[in-house]
């Protein structure tokens, strides 16, 4: 029996495995109870620049610290131009990343971009992820930059197409972060989709330090849980 999802209820999830993240963004996190997850793909420049991306041995200690892993595939390839047999393979190789360096399995997926297909989902689906994030759309379109979209409502939305409802971004800040918490009710969920903090390789993505201090403020002051993608489980039957 799922428990009933309650007010002020937010996911808050990391994509690409920039170094920011565990630098900065986890620790800021951890000080004040708040869980998170990460999503990793050894696509954009994970594999060759290790100053400005996390080592695998890096995502393993949030892995340690009771952060999420999910998987972002291998090649942050856009999943609507690949077949459902590139799509398994680029998920399988993660997950044998994640064996190869005893970070726990996978219970969360996220397509990468922001793209997303029902071939997609039929492969996320068949390996047994119990769920999956997705951008903004269809229902907000999304102009690269951030931007608002939907809150999570498991009566309206496939837990393989859980949406977000804040793409941080040059066009998403403290009003629009406002405003997807106020959606965070009536058996709603905001889920905030963050890349570096800040993001030096891709600006389109970028959020501020100074901006995500004060974003992690305003949860911690006004009591509200922040969570992994993966704990939404207990409440979504
Ligand atoms: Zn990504």
């Amino acid at each position: 029996m799922a428990e009933a999802i309650p007010d002020r209820l937010v996911v808050m999830t990391f994509d690409d495995g920039p170094k920011s993240q565990f630098t900065f963004a986890a620790p800021l996190l951890k000080s004040c109870g708040f869980n998170a997850t990460f999503y990793i793909t050894e696509g954009l420049r994970f594999r060759e620049d290790k100053e400005r991306y996390m080592t695998w041995e890096e995502v393993a200690a949030l892995d340690a610290d009771g952060f999420e892993i999910g998987n972002h595939t291998r090649r942050h390839r856009n999943v609507v131009t690949q077949s459902a047999e590139e799509l398994r393979e680029d998920i399988e190789h993660i997950d044998r990343r994640f064996a190869e360096h005893g970070i726990t399995e996978a219970r969360t997926f996220c397509y990468p971009g922001y793209n997303h297909c029902s071939e997609a989902v039929a492969v996320v689906k068949a390996r047994g992820f119990r769920f999956a994030r997705r951008g903004t759309e269809p229902e907000y379109e999304y102009d690269e930059d951030g931007g608002r979209g939907p809150a999570y409502d498991p009566q309206v939305h496939d837990p393989l197409l859980v949406p977000t409802t804040g793409a941080s971004g040059p066009h998403w800040g403290f009003d629009d972060f406002q405003w997807a918490l106020d959606e965070a009710r009536d058996g709603r969920v905001a889920v905030l989709t963050f890349h570096g903090v800040p993001d030096l390789d891709h600006a389109w993505v970028n959020t501020a330090p100074d901006d995500f201090e004060r974003y992690v403020g305003h949860l911690r002051d006004n009591d509200f849980t922040v969570v992994a993608l993966r704990d939404l489980d207990r409440y979504v039957g």
